[in-house]
């Protein structure tokens, strides 16, 4: 067996350990006779994993009971639809920051529902920064004020948390979750896609505040409530059953490892790492605002296009995998969530430096 370092974007890369773990308990889950995969959502097995998974997350993240944890299906994009349909609740207009590809998939959907105010943009800078906070047109009646505090195409994240006062904070954290401690109490709902930092595909996980559930649009779905999915333990319907158990061996293994704390600390070693290896050359290029470079997300580009496809040639012959950027993008992407090893960081710089020397 020879497992490669793998930088895709998501689905990623799993904790190895976790992996084992699946394996292990493949056929026979702590002596159930059975797969998780084969389990009832409702039999008392599966209960307690939903349980301690959920319980989990909520140590790790420190999220208060103001709030409740849902695991739903439907992905990031879901969301983007279940956000106006839940929290407009009778008001007409939301705030979103457009920020880049995902911000603008959020913002399209969002006015299928409501009008949208974009009230701050950096697409004058072509998305390689993130309008402070002063130069925001918040609006004075707006429902909710959304964004996306890591733009996982163009390698963007927030260097701060927004303040709106009242307003409820909505944030998409799809490839940002778990990567560091967070305030949850200062948000109104945030959401992930589970493949990015979290888990398998199929799993979305949202964090709502309680009393901003149950006032949904007119017409909403019943599976599109928070409400309905928060009364139910995330089990009005069949939830993604193997899905949550394996996210619940992360979680539990972040805990293990000292938390989001020390997350972030090696989070921001590996990203340094990089980015260091990126501007001591001429070769390497990436063209974020140096204040707000993803942890996650590093597209870089080489400084001859025509050389795209012998650098991603070699690098697969190296073990280092999945690092073409986005097509939108172009040149090169290394997503490094929580469960790329520091090793695979190192690994890549060397190669960086290696290829430089051959063709640069
Ligand atoms: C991947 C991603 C999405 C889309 O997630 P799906 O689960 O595929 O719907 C949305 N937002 C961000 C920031 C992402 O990284």
């Amino acid at each position: 067996m020879s497992r490669v370092y793998n930088f895709s974007a998501g689905p990623a890369m799993l904790p190895q350990v976790v992996l084992e773990r699946a394996r292990e308990e493949m056929l026979d889950w702590h002596g159930s006779g059975m797969s998780v995969m084969e389990m009832s959502h409702r039999g008392k097995e599966f209960m307690s994993i939903a349980e301690k998974a959920s319980a989990d997350l909520r140590e790790l993240m420190a999220i208060p009971e103001t709030h409740e944890i849902l695991f739903l299906q439907g992905g990031a994009s879901s969301q983007f639809a279940m956000v106006p349909m839940n929290l407009l609740r009778g008001k007409q207009r939301a705030d979103y920051i457009n920020t880049g590809a995902w911000s603008k998939k959020a913002i399209a959907e969002a006015k299928r529902y409501c009008e949208v105010n974009v009230a701050a943009s950096s697409e004058a800078s072509n998305f390689t920064t993130v309008p402070p906070q002063e130069s925001w047109q918040l609006s004075e009646d707006a429902a909710y004020v959304h964004y996306t505090p890591n733009e996982t195409i163009g390698g963007v994240e927030f260097p701060f948390i927004p303040e709106t006062g009242d307003v409820p904070l909505v944030a998409d954290m799809s490839s940002t979750i778990l990567s560091r401690p967070l305030d949850v109490s200062r948000f109104g709902v945030i959401y992930a896609g589970a493949q990015k930092n979290i888990g398998p595909a199929g799993l979305t996980v949202v964090i709502v505040r309680k009393d901003l559930m149950g006032e949904t649009l007119d017409g909403t779905p019943t599976m599109f409530d928070y409400k309905v999915h928060a009364d139910n333990g995330s089990m009005s319907n069949t939830p993604p059953t193997y899905s949550w158990y394996l996210a619940g061996l992360v979680f539990a293994l972040l805990k293990e490892q000292g938390g989001l704390q020390k997350m972030a600390e090696i989070n921001k070693r590996k990203s340094d790492k990089l980015y260091a290896a990126i501007d001591a050359s001429d070769f390497y290029r990436n063209p974020v605002d140096p204040a707000c470079r993803s942890w996650m997300n590093v597209p870089f580009t080489l400084a001859d296009a025509k050389l795209d496809a012998t650098f991603l040639e070699e690098a697969k012959a190296a073990g280092l995998t999945t690092l073409k950027g986005h097509r939108s993008v172009g040149g090169m992407r290394a997503s490094i969530y929580n469960a790329m090893p520091e090793a695979g960081v190192d690994a890549l710089v060397a190669f960086m430096a290696d290829f430089e020397q051959r063709h640069g």
